[in-house]
Order: C-alpha cells, then structure tokens, then sequence
C-alpha cells in the first residue's frame, strides 16, 4: 500500500478522498488505490464519458489555488504564511462541480495537479519534471500551462524551459504512436493579468516564442520538418490578481470554468465550437482500465523505459479483458454450474435418461448475458485484443455449453428410445388383449411421430442462432436412425410371435388330418381280403400321397395367413421370404413329429392289429364270422397277416406312389435365403444333401420306420396275429362243443 494511505491506516473511505489521492508520490511510487478512487467517485464505470486535465506551471505560481476555485478540489495549497514547499507528487481529484457561471461542466473531470514540476527553478534535477510531463502527456487531453503575465515573453524565462520538455517527450511519444494522431490542448492561463497589454498581444507572444522552443529542439528522424500545430491546440485564458482583486477574480475563474465541457471543431473554418474537450483530445482509455494503464505508464516512465502507448494499451486491453472475462464468467457460472451438477448427479444416480428441464433457454439465456456484459465492458479496449479474447471466451462457454447439451442429448436419445420400445410394446400388448386386432406398422409409425417430436423440439431449443455447434441436426438423424433399428427389432419380434401362433395352427391342423389318414389304416376301410384274395385296398396305398397332400395344402394355407399379416406391418420383403421359409421347413419337422406319433410302436401295433382284425374278423360285406371249424381259418389268416404285412414297408419310408420316391421336399421348402439366424434352432438346417454334415439328407427326413425297427414290428405283430388266429381256432371248436 502506499505510504500516504499507510499512514491513515484504516482502509480507503470515502472521506480519505476529501482531497484527491496521491497517484504518484515523492518517492515516485504509483497508487494502485487509484482504481479504488475512481469506483469509489462513480468514475469508472462512465466508460469513455470522463476527461483528464493536468496543471503544470513553475512552483507557487497559485495552480492549486486555481484548481481548486474551478473544480472545487481540496489540493493542498501553500500557506500563506508559511511559504513553505510542498511535496512533490502527483495528485488527481475529481470535479466537484456541476455548472460553472450558470452552464453545465463536462461529467467526470479528473484533475491531475502535478506539484514540483519546475525543478530548475529550485536548482534540482529535472527528472521528475520530465517523467511528470511524460505521464501527463500519456493521459491527459488537456495541459493548464499556469503563467504570470509578467513571465509571458521571457523566453529564458523558466516555464519555457519546462514547455520545451513537454514538447520534447510529446515528439518521443509520438515516434511509437504515429497512427492514433492523439493531439493535446496547451491550455495558457495567465495569471495576475493586470490588463494593461491585451490578452491578444500577450497570445500572439506566447505562440511565437512555442514557434521559438519547437524549433530549437531536436527532432526525431522523419519528423524534422513538423510543426508544433501537428501536435497541439493552444488556448488562452487571463485571472486577475486573486489578492488584489479576489471579486473579479472569483468571476474570472467562474467563467473560465464554464469552458469545461464538451466541444468539436466547425466543419467550416476549423474553428473551435463549445468547450476545450474536443474528442480528438481523448486517450480513449475506458475509465475502468485508466488505473491500470496509468501504472503501467509510470512503470515504464520511472524505470526510463521506452513509452510505447500502443504496446501500453495492447497490454491494458488484454489485462482488462481478462479480468472483466473472469467477472462475467461469475455469472454464467451461476447458472451453468448447478447445471452441469445436476446432469453428473443423475449419471451418478444411474438415470442415464433425465433430461435437465428448459436447459435451451437457461443456456442461451446465460451466453447471451456474459457476451453481452463482456462486450459492453471489453469492447472499449484495443479491437484486435478485444476480439481475440472475446473469442477465447466463447470458445470457453462453448466448450461448456456443448458437453452439456451433448449431454442433455445423450440422455433425450436414451429416453426416447425407451419410451419408443414402451409405448410399441404397450401398443402391441393392449392390441393382443383386445383380441389381436391392431396394426403394428400403424402403432411404430405413431409412435415414432410421437417420439422424434419430443426430441426434435429438444435439439430445437438447444440451437442457438448463427453458432454452428449447436445444430444437432446429425443427431437427430442419428436418434431416427436408433428408432428405426428399434423398430426392426420390435417388428422382428412381432414376426417371431406371428410364426409362433401360424405354426401352432399348422401342428394342430396337422394333428387333425394327418391322425385320420392314420386311423383310415386301422379300419382297413375299402375292402376286406377275400378268402380269394382281394387286391391291397386304395387307402393304404396312398397313404403318402394323401398326407403329403394334406400337409401342402395346410402349410400353403398358413403360408397366405403368414405372408398377409406380415404385409399389414410392413415386414420387408425380404423378412417375409425368410419368415415363410422357416415357416415351411418347421411344418415339416411338425409332420415328421406327428409321423414318429403315429407310428411309436404302441400306436402302430395298434393299427396294424386293427387292419389285420379288420381283414381276418369281417367278411367282404363287414359281417362279422363267426368261425366253424369247415372254415379255412388258416387260409384266411394267412392272407391277412400277409396283406397287413404288407403295410409295413409302406409305411417305413415316406414315398409318393406314382414315382415311389420322396416328395420333392427341398423343392416345397425351397433354397434356405440369406437373414435365417440358423443359431437359434437345429431344425432350421437345410434338408436334402446341400450340406450333408449339416443337415439330413433327404433320404433320412423320409425314412419312417428303421429297418431294425421294422424287423421287430413284424415279429411283435406276428406274435399278435397268431394270439388272434389261435382265439379264432377255439372258438370254431369251442363253437362246436357247445
Ligand atoms: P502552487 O504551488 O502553484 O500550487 O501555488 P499555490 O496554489 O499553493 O499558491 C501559492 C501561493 O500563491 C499561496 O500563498 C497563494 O495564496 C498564492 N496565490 C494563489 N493565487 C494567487 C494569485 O492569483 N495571485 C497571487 N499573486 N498569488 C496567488
Ligand atoms: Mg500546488
């Protein structure tokens, strides 16, 4: 801190500031509380809207006096009495006034009175006269140059000394600063005026002897031939003797002060128009960075660097726009934060799926604010830094922006997927309990109207107009994309649930016919044997052909309800050739199963007694015999037993009776197309020799009865007949007996 507030030791207040505050000490030290004072006296937050005045003149010349009465400071002013020095220094204070002589002051009049300038006046050194020039210069749009009227055409004399200096460091500041065209006004107030000499005569000596300094200093390479009018305005103002005159000179300076305010040169004739604060006199520093760029001024002044203003105020902007960044980030943080919180909360909580409510409109809402302060506050600064960094910044809360609205997408395609497959499945469900009557391509295409609106309206809310990242169209398309993979495999499943129910129809219609293609063997229907011996009948004959008929024409049947309700949910075609496929290679494994029933050997012992019975017990007309012992029971046993017999290899293989051969079973079923999973069933395998490993040959798919089999059904129903022919024996005896 510095020493001046050190020694007040409480803090900065409001009444520390009564009189100003010590930018620069004796010790030339800067006061970093200089931004403290410009909050503290609404300064720094006016932006551009503030001006800056420095008073130089020789020592006791009554410039604090002056400041003072003009701008109603408390700069400190030497006793009258006393007579003694005062410190050197650099103090500023605001303007206390509103309106001098009855006309308004500019707003924020900062006034910068430099004691102790005129060191060779006092025989001192003149590097605080020089390094206060050059600061002044840096900052100020307007020098009071405070002269007595007797001093004006001493060109020796000591003020002009301190006019060369000004001029010098002038010209050695706009060597590094050749663009920005910065003038100043040289503003003469002639003290102690008596009135005797014009103030015209007394101007046209000033100038002349400016015209006599500026030629008399050296100038830098390429500016030899400038002159001082490139660099300044001059103005001129005279005050009567304060002690002398102290009424008139009150007046004076009332009136003086008035000429603070705003003006501009006439287009016309150059002229100046309104007050002394032309906007070609300004810095263009904005108020809330004037502190930290004084510093680094007076940092480069009193270490005797080089004073680059350009590279000064590219260092200012960059600081500043730093700092007003990080202030505005404050608040976007209050919003985004809690934010970003409450999304990493539900992955935590493993709710993959919860979408943050209105994030579109906080977001955008919190973007639009800290770019908006940013750029009210930081614009002021040097563009090329201001948009750099104002792109950093975005690029900062976009990068937050993204992850989380990624994020937020993330979990609204998660949502949405789940909510599609529910709202389907319900759909299906409610569907099937109603008794099946719904459409499936009617419930997916509903859904996913439903489903997309959400999150289009979503990834609508999350765009934010002219920046490119927020458009989510690709993801959009992507989540459509999901839906519809989704909705393949809710359709596939619908598929799968539809074979299921078309191949329980085709069992039980197979079941019903194929069972009573069997029982037909068992009655031995179409004629008996004859004691002459009757050909095999029909019904036995074409057994195969029958079945082989009775299951085209039910799985062809199940084929058009398969192929119809597939259609109405819009299964491609593709998945319905595979869905007919299998459909068709199952119903085959659906007959072999109900063959391998019909002839377990129970079952088909049975049948075979049956025909054999049939043939034996009855006569050609269906008459039951009754045997007598004159009947050839022998014989007629014997032609039974041998037609029933002959069944048996009838029935061990599955064969057409025009060809003999096998149906043309890989035919029916057809070339197995590409999409069968066959992983899931055995049974899907090819059949008839594509692969022989693999599958069974179809020699093996139509064979019934093995041959070890067969053997013993024959011995089994030998065994059988005989009993029947041995009971048939007693009762022709028995018959007899009675
Ligand atoms: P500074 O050192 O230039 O700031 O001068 P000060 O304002 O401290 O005043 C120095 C002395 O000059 C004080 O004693 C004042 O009373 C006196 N003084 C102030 N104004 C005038 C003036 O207009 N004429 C004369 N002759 N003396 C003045
Ligand atoms: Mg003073």
């Amino acid at each position: 801190m510095n020493g001046h507030f050190a020694a007040i030791g409480n803090g900065p207040t409001a009444k520390q500031y009564d009189h100003g505050i010590q930018v620069i000490d004796e010790d030339k030290s800067f006061n970093t509380n200089l931004n403290d004072y410009l909050t503290e006296t609404h300064v720094a937050e006016s932006g551009f809207n503030y001006h800056l005045i420095s008073v130089f003149g020789s020592q006791s010349t009554g410039k604090s006096t002056l400041l003072n009465h003009l701008f109603g400071t408390q700069f400190s002013v030497m006793s009258e009495t006393e007579r003694r020095q005062t410190t050197k220094g650099i103090w500023l204070s605001k303007n206390k006034r509103d309106s001098a002589n009855g006309s308004p002051m500019a707003d924020n009049i900062l006034v910068m009175d430099v004691e102790g300038t005129d060191g060779r006046e006092r025989g001192e050194d003149q590097d605080f006269e020089r390094k206060s020039a050059l600061f002044a210069l840096a900052t100020s749009e307007v020098l009071i140059v405070n002269i007595w009227e007797h001093q004006v055409g001493l060109y020796q004399g000591a003020n002009m000394g301190l006019l060369k200096t000004v001029f010098e460091v002038n010209l050695q500041l706009f060597l590094k600063d050749r663009q920005s065209q910065t003038r100043s006004l040289l503003f003469f107030v002639i003290r102690d005026f008596v009135g005797n000499t014009p103030l015209e005569n007394l101007r046209t000596t000033l100038i002349t002897d400016l015209s006599k300094i500026w030629s008399s200093i050296s100038k830098p390479q390429g500016l030899e031939d400038s002159k001082i009018e490139d660099y300044f305005d001059f103005a001129f103002s005279a005050l009567p003797h304060k002690i002398y005159q102290p009424e008139k000179f009150l007046a004076e300076v009332d009136k003086l002060g008035a000429r603070f305010t705003t003006g501009h040169r006439s287009t016309k004739d150059q002229e100046f128009v309104g007050g002394v604060f032309l906007p070609e006199y300004h810095r263009r520093i904005p108020a809330d960075g004037l502190s930290v760029y004084a510093g680094g001024v007076w940092d480069q002044i009193v270490n005797n660097k080089d004073l680059d203003l350009p590279t000064q105020q590219e260092l200012l902007a960059q600081f500043r726009c730093d700092e007003i960044a990080r202030e505005v980030l404050v608040g976007f943080d209050t919003v985004i934060a809690p934010l970003e919180e409450q999304q990493s909360e539900a992955i935590r909580l493993g709710k993959p799926t919860a979408v943050l409510a209105d994030l579109g409109a906080h977001g955008a809402g919190a973007r639009e604010k800290c770019i908006k302060a940013f750029e009210t506050q930081a614009s002021r600064y040097h563009k090329g830094v201001y948009t750099m960094k104002r792109g950093e910044l975005e690029s900062k809360i976009d990068t937050r922006l993204k992850a989380l609205y990624q994020a937020q997408l993330t979990a609204a395609h998660k949502a949405g997927v789940a909510a599609f497959s529910e709202a389907v499945s319900g759909a299906v469900k409610a569907g099937q309990k109603a008794g099946g009557s719904y459409e499936f391509a009617e419930i997916v295409e509903k859904q996913k109207a439903k489903t997309l609106q959400v999150f289009k309206k979503e990834a609508q809310s999350l765009s934010i107009p002219g920046v490119a990242w927020s458009n989510f169209k690709p993801q959009y398309r992507l989540f459509e994309k999901e839906l519809d993979e989704v909705s393949a495999r809710l359709r596939k499943e619908e598929m799968r649930r539809l074979a299921i129910r078309v191949e329980r129809w085709v069992r039980s219609r197979l079941g019903d016919a194929i069972g009573l293609e069997f029982n037909k063997l068992g009655s031995g229907r179409g004629g008996s044997v004859t004691p002459e011996g009757a050909e095999k009948p029909a019904t036995e004959k074409d057994l195969w052909d029958r079945v082989w008929d009775a299951f085209m024409g039910i799985v062809k049947e199940a084929e058009t309800r398969f192929a119809d309700r597939a259609k109405s949910f819009e299964a491609s075609p593709e998945e319905v050739e595979v869905g007919l496929w299998r459909l068709r290679r199952k119903s085959w494994v659906a007959l072999r199963e109900k063959i391998e029933e019909e002839v377990m050997e129970s079952n088909i012992l049975m049948k075979l007694r049956e025909n054999f019975e049939d043939k034996f017990r009855y006569d050609e007309d269906g008459v039951p015999r009754i045997w007598r012992p004159t009947d050839d029971i022998e014989g007629i046993y014997t032609k039974a037993r041998e037609s029933t017999l002959g069944l048996v290899p009838l029935l061990s293989r599955f064969r057409l009776s025009e060809t003999y051969a096998p149906p043309d079973l890989p035919g029916f079923i057809g070339v197995q197309p590409a999409g069968v999973e066959p992983e899931d069933e055995e049974d899907l395998l090819p059949i008839g020799g594509i692969d022989e490993e693999e599958g069974k040959s179809l020699e093996e798919e139509t064979t019934v009865l093995s041959e070890s089999k067969r053997q013993d059904l024959v011995v089994r129903f030998k065994k059988m007949a005989d009993g029947v022919y041995v009971e048939a024996k007693r009762s022709a005896i028995g018959g007899i007996t009675q």
